[in-house]
């Protein structure tokens, strides 16, 4: 019975149209260059997911001008809040992750560059505890609000198109080093960036230019093809182009480092801000994941419409990577 549940949550009447592109070898993997094949379709986009890696990925990417208009409302307002409604939400969990870079990087983390840093609140908190830090975002809204609201030392743009630095850039600044200069930081980190890329293979090779070798990268993400995953999937929140670009698995981000300069030194499949949120999290996911899943079962529900639910409590996983010499 399990494996007609999973032929009927299989690629559906909706993917069948791509399925030839995928089997004529035209579909690969950005991570691991393997074939992909259709997983499902969102509004208007094809999910598919690697055969090898099980990374899932979004083909065609959407281009640049489309995921500029997407992301334009982004970070959009001027104030502590603006727009972004998950802000003071994720907040909470700035403390946790300077612990967490503390802790990997035995007290000393250097030099640190927060990728896609918003707002700033992240880098405040390390600020605040003593670190010497510097951020890059592609908003420039939430640039403005990093250095006049928050004192921050933040550059606009995108760490893996950077040219020459504009006329008028604070030459002394820490962020100024990311202008060509390779190698100037000890410690990176991108917390729920990398699922928003349209190539994050591309983002980590910039980034471990832009590292010492020995330095580390903290990547943070959601997890796909996990437990949850395989109980109901493509119905997590991870599952939500064009804002996520991808849904990495945890072998997906293992092939990430091997492939940009990187070892994977710990990845932490289920994390989250403490270890009672962490038990927590699970049990809740596991029972209403099996009532859902019951759910489907008992009325047959064809794939489209189960995926009409989003499931918010999908799991994150957290990278940590040792830049090699
Ligand atoms: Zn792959």
């Amino acid at each position: 019975m399990a494996v007609a549940l999973i032929d009927r949550m299989s690629p559906n009447e909706h993917v069948k149209p791509v399925l030839a592109e995928a089997k004529s070898g035209a579909i690969r993997c950005p991570i691991c260059d393997e074939g992909g094949e259709p997983h499902f379709l969102a509004g208007a986009h094809y999910v598919y997911r690697c055969t090898s890696c099980r990374t899932a990925f979004v083909a065609p990417m959407p281009d640049e001008a489309y995921l500029a208009n997407f992301y334009s409302n982004y970070h959009v307002g001027e104030g502590e809040e603006g727009n972004y409604a998950n802000e003071s939400k994720m907040r909470r969990k700035h403390p946790v992750q300077v612990e967490l870079v503390m802790k990997h990087t035995a007290l000393r983390p250097g030099r640190l560059l927060d990728i896609g840093c918003g707002k700033g609140y992240f880098l405040k908190e390390c600020a605040d505890a003593g670190i010497e830090c510097a951020g890059i975002e592609l908003s420039d809204t939430a640039v403005r609000f990093a250095r006049s609201s928050l004192g921050l030392d933040v550059i606009p743009g995108r760490l893996d198109q950077l040219g020459a630095p504009p006329v008028g850039a604070e030459t002394k600044a820490l962020s100024y080093s990311l202008y060509g200069g390779a190698g100037q930081f000890d410690t990176a980190t991108m917390w729920g960036v990398i699922e928003h890329l349209r190539d994050p293979i591309r983002m980590l090779r910039a980034t471990a230019n832009v590292l010492k070798p020995g330095g580390k990268l903290f990547v943070q993400t959601g997890i796909g093809d996990d437990w949850l995953d395989r109980l109901l999937p493509g119905v997590n929140q991870w599952y939500d182009p064009p804002q996520h670009l991808f849904v990495f698995s945890a072998n997906g981000m293992k092939r990430s480092a091997e492939r940009t300069g990187f070892r994977l030194e710990h990845l932490d499949t289920w994390y989250d801000i403490s270890r009672r949120r962490r038990y927590v999290r699970a049990i809740r996911n596991g029972v209403a994941a099996c009532l859902l899943r019951g759910v489907a079962e008992v009325c047959r529900l064809p794939r489209p419409a189960f995926q009409m639910t989003k499931f918010p409590l999908g799991l994150s996983m957290i990278a940590v990577m040792t830049k090699l010499s």
